[in-house]
């Protein structure tokens, strides 16, 4: 029996002072505990209809697309603003100090598209809501945030309210 928490190292201090990084890379170097993982998240989905996974960069790239793989559906990145080759959609969201954005292609969601929004934290909400926003003004539908780690002193889930939330573990 495997206990994913085991497979995350927390690093303290990093990127700033102040911040314990929960770093997932141990999980996803082990392959037990990667199957595990990709095979929780899933269960997370309840099998609901999705025909898109979002996956939010860079470490939400990584189960995103293999959720989308397990789920028959497409996956679909939103990155930093600049990153992306094709013609964008922006959304502007708050860091804890400033500002940054968040960009999707604009043929990346079609109407009515059931989608599966996934990252790999969820801290203060603020990346999954601008995520989330942009979807919608695509004209997909939120089916699901789904997020591996949940930090909930943050209350992120708050700024979500409008979603159903679900992560595999939370600290
Ligand atoms: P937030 O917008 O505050 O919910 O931050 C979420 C984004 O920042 C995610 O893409 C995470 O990968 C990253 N992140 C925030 N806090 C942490 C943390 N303590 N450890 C690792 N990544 C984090």
């Amino acid at each position: 029996m495997i206990n994913l928490e085991d497979y995350i190292r927390d690093i303290e201090n990093f990127p700033k002072q102040g911040v314990l990084f929960k770093d997932i890379t141990p999980l996803l170097a082990d392959p037990k505990a990667l199957d595990c993982c990709l095979e929780e998240l899933i269960r997370l989905t309840e099998r609901q209809k999705i025909t898109k996974v979002v996956g939010i960069e860079a470490r939400g790239f990584l189960f995103a697309t293999m959720m989308a793989k397990e789920l028959g559906a497409g996956f679909v990145p939103i990155r930093k603003s600049g990153k992306l080759p094709y013609a964008t959609l922006k959304e502007p969201y708050s860091l804890e100090y400033g500002m940054d954005v968040l960009e999707i292609h604009e043929d990346a969601i079609e109407k009515g598209d059931k989608v599966l929004l996934h990252d790999d934290i969820l801290a203060t909400g603020g990346t999954a809501r601008a995520a989330a926003k942009l979807v919608e003004k695509l004209g997909g539908e939120i089916v699901q945030c789904n997020f591996l780690i949940e930090i909930e002193f943050l209350k992120g889930a708050s700024k979500l309210n409008k979603y159903e939330v679900r992560s595999l573990l939370s600290y």
